[in-house]
């Protein structure tokens, strides 16, 4: 590779973004170029299945960096292309418009794309998908004009979606395949939390139900359930989990993890082939809080690997990335998780875990015998951070004094933290 030629971020998103911003904050005066399929500059999307679905005035408020960030940071954003090959042993890189670019370093931070229905394929009147900008715009004006809406997916996308168009006052029907709500995210006891908290606020939840059939319908969307129910509304929001950009990697060779998909990563960021990096929701890595490979497509995911990247791309030391962590607004609540679920976890209550009112609060706690493990925050995510040791350093404490609401969260941490202290952390 040319080590004079520019470091190239492939992907104008979040991960790409933060990179960018890295690699100069950490010394790098070296050229930049980031090549983004999109027309806009890299945008935050957590706010597309939230605040951009209700209020068009957010659009011009999600961008990761202020808009003259990339002049000011001399970084060569080029939009509205796409990166079509790679060739990392020559380092160049070449563009659906033709360009050529030779690179020193190259970054993978292609994202994902939305899975698909083939019988409700994008562009099919009245399906909508959310990923991007030009999504959230298309679903924001049907939600305008209808009056209902089917969303097919009970998963996090499928489940904002859901809580902002029943905020706008559509009537929602949420369709899911399987027994409970998140699954695979979290315990039993949250996801009956969730359904109650769903069905409080007037939405229509069908668990356990697939897609059997979708008969031709005139006017919209039209799906016949595996319970034999027939349903219909003029417009349809499929949600139904993500496949990894990682075509571009494939072709050029690059290790993908045989079953997620992605493009496989060390701890660093490197991928299979020298000089290249992947960051973000492209990517599979080893999380040793899950004890395996798994793709995680979370914001802060993007974030961190993106400073890893850089650190490691430029050579230098930096933090390993910090305990996985998420949130999501849906359902007039806040909730954000810490760590990593677990179905062999014990979960327990702090707080009033009651589903309707207008603000629940607590904290549900997964233990692994005297070790936190995870942590769900509802309305709480001020204490959820006070756990953030406990996590981390797989502290044994003592869980009655943890769900002991009539001592302030900050007490309770340090007295069942003591209560152990010196019993074997593994
Ligand atoms: C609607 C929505 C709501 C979300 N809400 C939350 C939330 O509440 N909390 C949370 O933690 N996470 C949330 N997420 C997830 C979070 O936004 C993602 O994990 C994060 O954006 C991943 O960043 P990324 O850079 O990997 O990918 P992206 O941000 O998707 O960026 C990838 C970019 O690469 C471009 N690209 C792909 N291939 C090429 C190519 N060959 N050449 C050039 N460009 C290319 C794509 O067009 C895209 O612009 C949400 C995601 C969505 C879509």
């Amino acid at each position: 590779m040319p080590q004079d030629a520019p470091i190239l971020i492939i992907g104008a998103g979040q991960a790409g973004a933060t990179a960018a911003a890295a690699l100069r904050s950490l010394g790098h005066d070296g050229g930049i170029v980031m090549v983004g399929g999109e027309v806009h500059a890299p945008y935050e999307r957590p706010p597309l299945s939230k605040a951009v679905l209700a209020d068009e005035q957010q659009d011009e408020r999600i961008g990761v960096h202020a808009a003259g960030f990339y002049a000011e940071q001399g970084i060569d954003l080029r939009l509205g292309t796409t990166v079509t090959s790679l060739d990392p042993g020559r380092g160049t890189a070449r563009c659906a418009d033709g360009q050529a670019i030779a690179f020193s370093r190259c970054l993978l931070a292609t994202g994902g794309r939305a899975r698909t229905l083939p019988a409700l394929p994008e562009g099919m009147a009245g399906v909508h998908y959310l990923r991007s900008l030009a999504d959230a715009r298309g679903l924001r004006a049907a939600l305008r004009r209808e009056r209902s809406v089917l969303v097919i997916g009970g998963g996090f996308l499928g489940l904002e979606t859901a809580s902002t168009a029943r905020a706008a006052g559509l009537a929602v029907t949420v369709i899911e395949a399987a027994p409970r709500l998140l699954q695979r995210a979290v315990p039993a006891v949250f996801s009956d939390w969730l359904a109650q908290r769903v069905r409080s606020l007037g939405i229509d939840l069908r668990l356990g139900c697939g897609i059997a059939s979708i008969p031709p319908a005139t006017n919209g969307v039209a799906v016949t359930l595996t319970d034999g129910s027939a349903l219909h509304a003029p417009l349809a929001v499929v949600a139904i989990g993500l496949h990894p950009d990682a075509g571009l990697a494939r072709a050029a060779g690059l290790a993908l993890h045989p079953g997620n998909g992605g493009i496989q990563v060390d701890a660093h960021c490197r991928t299979s082939a020298p000089g290249v990096f992947a960051a973000g929701d492209c990517t599979s890595q080893y999380q040793p809080l899950f004890g395996q490979e798994v793709r995680l497509e979370s914001w802060q995911n993007a974030n961190e690997q993106a400073r890893i990247a850089a650190a490691a791309m430029l050579g230098v030391e930096t933090a390993p990335a910090a305990v996985p962590w998420f949130w999501t607004d849906q359902l007039g609540c806040n909730i954000q998780m810490l760590g990593a679920v677990d179905p062999t976890l014990c979960y327990t209550l702090r707080g009033n875990g009651a589903a309707d009112g207008d603000a629940p609060r607590f904290l549900l706690l997964g233990m692994a015998g005297a070790q936190l493990r995870h942590a769900i925050a509802v309305n709480a995510g001020g204490d959820l951070r006070q756990l953030r040791n406990l996590i981390e350093q797989r502290t044994a404490c003592d869980i009655g004094l943890l769900r002991n609401t009539a001592m302030p969260l900050k007490q309770a941490v340090r007295e069942a933290a003591a209560a152990l202290a010196g019993q074997t952390q593994s």
